[in-house]
């Protein structure tokens, strides 16, 4: 493989529109793949081919954008990328990813800011995802679309959901209960429960971070603040439901299964006085079924638009 440094990078990618060609190359051959329905070849770029393209807000946008000819949906190459939803150059990213491939000791998101002119927080973001995407990964980990959600387990054999309860405060107020968090793979419907000492976003994001490969997975959870930040950090995306504003499916995006779960784990410790040793046990030996889109259960307003 051959070494790159900085100027050889520079040399190969002069410009954002250069960037996108490189990436292009490496990932498709020359051969568009259309991310949303997986048909090859066929696909037209959005003109003009080179330079900007003036967006509905009227922008100028340096993206390659591709229309794909089966589904008539919009993308580029970054989608399913650790690039994609950046507003970030993929100049950029291509230059920061080869420092912190090339420096053993890697590069500080400090060094990044200085040098490439980002804010703190665009330079920690692009950082910390790099640094996810670099992990080896547990071969077990979870890929795809994973639904995260969190519920307090206990008590009298009662579940109260950590969304009834919000504004109480449960994790503080009723101690007795065990608070749990439950990922879900919507692809296989595989599910890995953990009981945490207090639903906080550091202990979401460590759970989460163990048990997930976030480089490649998208995630889906409710409007729990808690998700924002290990959100920021999935190669394919956060989507949050909205249940404080009635809003029960957003598109095809739902935590339900995962309701439905906490609902079947509910039933299967009723009138039993387990301890949370106990319950780890239990909650791993339950399966719930794949989310399909049909099997959707609509909030009160319908499915959302
Ligand atoms: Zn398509």
């Amino acid at each position: 493989m051959e070494t790159l440094t900085v100027p050889a990078l520079a040399a190969k990618i002069p410009t954002e529109t250069a960037a996108y060609r490189y990436l292009e190359r490496l990932r498709w051959h020359g051969r568009p793949v259309c991310p949303h329905c997986g048909v090859i070849d066929g696909h037209y770029l959005l003109k003009p081919r080179n330079g900007g393209r003036t967006t509905s807000t009227g922008k100028i946008s340096k993206r390659r954008l591709w229309k794909c000819h089966a589904c008539r949906k919009q993308f580029s190459v970054l989608v399913g990328t650790i690039f994609h939803g950046s507003k970030i150059p993929v100049r950029t990213w291509l230059f920061v990813l080869m420092e912190m491939t090339a420096n053993k000791n890697g590069i500080a998101a400090r060094e990044v800011q200085r040098k490439y002119g980002l804010t703190a927080k665009s330079a920690w973001f692009l950082t910390q995802r790099i640094r996810e995407a670099m992990v080896e990964r547990r071969p077990d980990a979870l890929v795809g679309t994973i639904i995260a959600d969190e519920a307090y387990i206990g008590g009298k054999s009662r579940l109260i959901h950590g969304r009834l309860m919000d504004d109480q405060k449960p994790e503080t107020h009723i101690p007795h209960k065990t608070p749990v968090v439950a990922l879900l793979n919507r692809d296989t419907g595989e599910v890995r429960t953990r009981v945490v000492p207090s639903v906080t976003a550091a202990n979401l994001a460590a759970t989460i971070r163990d048990e997930v490969a976030v480089a490649e997975s998208n995630l889906w959870t409710d409007e729990h603040q808690g998700y924002k930040a290990i959100g920021r950090t999935f190669g394919r995306g956060h989507s949050a439901v909205m249940h404080s504003m009635g809003e029960y499916v957003r598109g095809e995006v739902s935590t339900n299964a995962l309701e439905n779960f906490f609902g079947q784990l509910k039933r299967s410790i009723d009138g039993t006085h387990r301890q949370p040793g106990a319950l780890g046990a239990v909650l791993r030996r339950i399966r719930v079924p794949v989310l399909h889109p049909q099997n959707v259960r609509h909030g009160p307003h319908g499915p959302a638009r």
